[in-house]
């Protein structure tokens, strides 16, 4: 088969070009394997758009399969937000999605195959004993004293753990391989374990479960995976999956490559990092616009374009790194600029009246979707005597460099007239209250003819015909590069200005109408998403996805 492509080599696609040029496969199988004990984040996008995205490339299939081996941690909750986040990435599993808990038979029979060939056995250890007799990475472990157990009596023992005859810890079956490899996960690890819970998909039926290292490659055979793809710190566990294939009577032969994991500075990227935000209630959800889940990317207005270009741009290798958080916002931008409508919204409203404009009368002015994509539909957009304009795109008196409005100077309304600042009135603290303006009706779309130069250009909202708006801008979670990284607890290194909520924004007309998730741009402000779940017709909210240029890095630079 052919198997050209026009994306950026990276090892696993040669791998997988070179198994299908030489046919030690006919076609690639790979499998994203979410346990369902969290909400996916960034850093499973990567190994989705990995998996899914290779399959797709060489034709193949990709299945979504749940290792569900923990039941106490996990939750039907989990499994249909992962679902949900996998489809909304844009990628479709093969069949129906599985779950390691339905080859649950299947591996018990290969737990008493091992039995029977005298290559496991039932212990006895308490747990701290076992780790004494385990040995360190210098020293060899020390053979259990239930090592050499008689088949039979581990066969008898096995079934009793099974019957729910012996308590949580007091046995657990082990693989016999070796207990002096240098390879810790080869000494004897344990294959099953009691515990006495129901299970979110096969209920009271069992109170012994499988560990992950015996369930996850004993899966990947059953399904006939041949890429069995994974995160480095699988690399030591890779014999082990080996020799459990070797062992048992399997129906496939999966191999399993590994990849380094995905970290993006300024962010968690663990799911128990992430569930205390959630527990500790520092974020409202799961789905916290704040938060680097995929559910919380979606909400905060990421498109699932941004996030499969992001993965594809920090490529795939073997080498540890922290990827810079600016190419995630960078991902998202370039995707909004080019096709976020445009809109205006003013987040600290200043009343302006133009005094010599109608106060009944309503011009209707028709501005372009987008500058560069005559596609999207132009709005309506309604100029009235009283607009508004943001408070810090007014000053009384400025240098040259603030081209916005200055008492007794001029400024261009974006996409409609010049004014000028003729009179500021405030109130008794002094405040401005408002600003008086005349408006030059000579201008709509062209300079003024007698040569008058009018530099700046912002953006505004009828006062009358707006409509109020909560805004809520987001910002990173955290001020700190790694905020994982040393002694101090990393809920400590919160940014405390993540979420700012503004309530009487005014929004222009038409921005009502958005359907939640619907994206745009508010010109000179950033990018901006309809809420998901909040936002409605007469109660308009929206949230800002990301600035228009990085806020941070001018920080940084200054
Ligand atoms: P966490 O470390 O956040 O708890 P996990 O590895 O326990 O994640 P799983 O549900 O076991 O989460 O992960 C499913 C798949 O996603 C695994 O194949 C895992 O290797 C991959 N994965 C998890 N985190 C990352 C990451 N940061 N970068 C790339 N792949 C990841
Ligand atoms: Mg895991």
């Amino acid at each position: 088969m052919t198997t050209e492509t026009t994306k950026p080599e990276h090892f696993i696609r040669k791998i997988l070009r070179e198994d299908l040029e030489s046919s030690k496969v006919n076609k690639i199988v790979t499998r994203f394997p979410p346990e369902p004990n969290g909400f996916l984040h960034i850093g499973h996008a990567k190994s989705i758009c990995l998996n899914f995205g290779m399959a797709q490339e060489f034709g193949g299939e990709c299945h979504l399969r749940f290792d569900d081996t923990n039941p106490e941690k996990e939750s039907e909750e989990y499994v249909q937000s992962i679902k949900s986040d996998v489809s909304w990435l844009g990628f479709q599993w093969a069949g129906e999605e599985r779950y390691a808990s339905n080859y649950f038979d299947q591996l018990y029979s290969w737990a008493i195959e091992l039995i029977e060939k005298g290559l496991a056995y039932v212990c006895d250890l308490t747990p701290e004993q076992a780790r004494e007799y385990r040995g360190t990475l210098k020293e060899p472990g020390v053979n259990s004293p239930y090592r050499d157990r008689s088949i039979e009596e581990n066969l008898d023992l096995f079934k009793r753990m099974t019957d729910g005859e012996f308590d949580e810890g007091a046995k657990v079956l082990r693989a016999k391989i070796d207990m002096a490899s240098p390879n810790m996960n080869m000494r004897d690890p344990i294959i099953y374990r009691i515990r006495k819970v129901a299970h979110h998909q096969t209920g009271d039926k069992w109170c012994i479960y499988p560990m992950y290292d015996f369930t996850h490659g004993l899966s990947d055979a059953i399904e006939g995976i041949t890429h069995s793809i994974c995160t480095l710190e699988f690399e030591d566990h890779r014999p082990l999956y080996d020799w459990f294939i070797a062992n048992v009577t399997a129906p496939a032969v999966p191999r399993q490559y590994e990849f380094a994991r995905l970290n993006v500075n300024y962010t968690v990227t663990s799911k128990r990092k992430l569930k205390r935000l959630v527990d500790e209630n520092v974020v409202s959800s799961w789905d916290d616009p704040r938060m680097p889940t995929i559910s919380g990317m979606r909400r905060r207005g990421f498109t699932p374009t941004s996030i499969r270009n992001f993965c594809e741009m920090i490529g795939v290798t073997r080498q540890d790194s922290v990827v810079d958080v600016a190419m995630l916002e960078y991902a998202i931008r370039d995707d909004l600029d080019k096709n976020a409508p445009r809109a205006f919204c003013v987040l600290d409203p200043l009343p302006i009246e133009i005094t010599n404009f109608d106060e009944d009368a309503v011009e209707t002015l028709t501005l372009a979707g987008h500058p560069n994509r005559d596609d999207l539909a132009t709005r309506s957009v309604p100029f009235t005597r009283h607009i508004m304009i943001d408070r810090a795109d007014f000053r009384e008196e400025a240098n040259k460099k603030y081209k916005r409005l200055v008492l007794g100077k001029e400024v261009r309304l974006r996409g409609g007239y010049v004014i000028r600042a003729d009179e500021v009135i405030k109130d008794a603290d002094g405040r401005i209250e408002k600003i008086l303006c005349t408006y030059d009706a000579e201008t709509l779309g062209q300079n003024p003819t007698d040569g008058r130069k009018v530099k700046g250009v912002i953006h505004w909202v009828s006062a009358t015909h707006g409509k109020q708006a909560e805004v809520r801008l987001y910002d990173r979670l955290f001020n700190e590069e790694a905020p994982d990284r040393g002694d101090v607890d990393f809920l400590e290194k919160l940014n405390p200005e993540s979420l700012q909520v503004v309530k009487g924004a005014y929004i222009e007309p038409s921005l009502c109408e958005a359907a939640p998730e619907q994206r745009f741009q508010f010109e000179r402000e950033g990018y901006f998403v309809a809420d998901r779940f909040d936002h409605a017709t007469d109660a308009p909210v929206f949230n800002k996805t990301i600035g228009l240029r990085d806020s941070w890095a001018k920080i940084e630079n200054s």
